[in-house]
């Protein structure tokens, strides 16, 4: 894909480079399986694909960073103070996406909220936030039970794509009894609990 340097002054080969640099082979791999999926569900119910291309490159581009720099730039950048009770899982999307704003030089207010919300969704969705959230779930290179599901849902309907991803997290992460982020229950009441 051409982008149009509307969103980043860098080439897709360029961007993909710099992403490349921040994580494991193995993790830029999903990252491209992210990109590939994130542009077909963007040409299937009709976002940009340029913006999808780009959010997917960038999602977890702050994974790999080390807790002590997360810890630094939430009170650097008046982040929430109660965020430093967490960890990397909820850090890498939220504050991630300050470091592809600053270091990437995207501005792009939608690419950098779909990065934001890319881990717990939201109540509120943008199509760019549901597609990220659901690429990153089916992407090829994901391998769990109910993947092949979650494939054939995301095909007809992106919501009830966004709902079965959000329940099965959720009834993963309680199966290990970590803690649960709010942002994550707040996603569950909007897009699975019955009224
Ligand atoms: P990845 O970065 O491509 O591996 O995928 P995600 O960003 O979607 O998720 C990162 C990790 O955060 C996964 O292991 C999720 O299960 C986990 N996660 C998602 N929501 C929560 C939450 O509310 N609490 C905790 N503790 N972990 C979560
Ligand atoms: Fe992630
Ligand atoms: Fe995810
Ligand atoms: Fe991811």
């Amino acid at each position: 894909m051409n982008y149009s340097g509307k969103y980043t002054k860098l080439e897709r080969e360029l961007l993909m480079q710099r992403v490349q640099m921040q994580m494991s082979e193995k993790r830029f791999r999903h990252v491209l399986g992210v990109e590939e999926t994130a542009i077909a569900l963007a040409g299937k119910y009709g976002a940009s694909l340029e913006k999808a291309s780009i959010a997917a490159l960038t999602h977890d581009y702050a994974k790999e960073r080390s807790d002590d720099e997360f810890q630094l730039v939430i009170r650097r950048d008046q982040f929430d103070l109660d965020l430093l009770h967490w960890g990397n899982e909820i850090w890498h999307g939220l504050v991630g996406a300050n470091f592809v704003q600053r270091e990437l030089e995207i501005d792009d207010e939608e690419i950098l909220q779909a990065i934001r919300v890319h881990t717990t969704g939201a109540a509120e969705m943008s199509l760019l936030d549901k597609i990220i959230y659901v690429a990153d779930y089916i992407e090829p290179g994901r391998k769990f039970p109910g993947v092949e599901k979650a494939r054939e849902i995301a095909l007809i309907n992106l919501d009830d794509a966004v709902a079965y991803e959000t329940k099965h997290t959720l009834a993963h992460l309680v199966e290990k009894e970590v803690p649960i982020y709010p942002k994550t229950i707040e996603t569950y009441n909007k897009w699975v609990a019955k009224k």
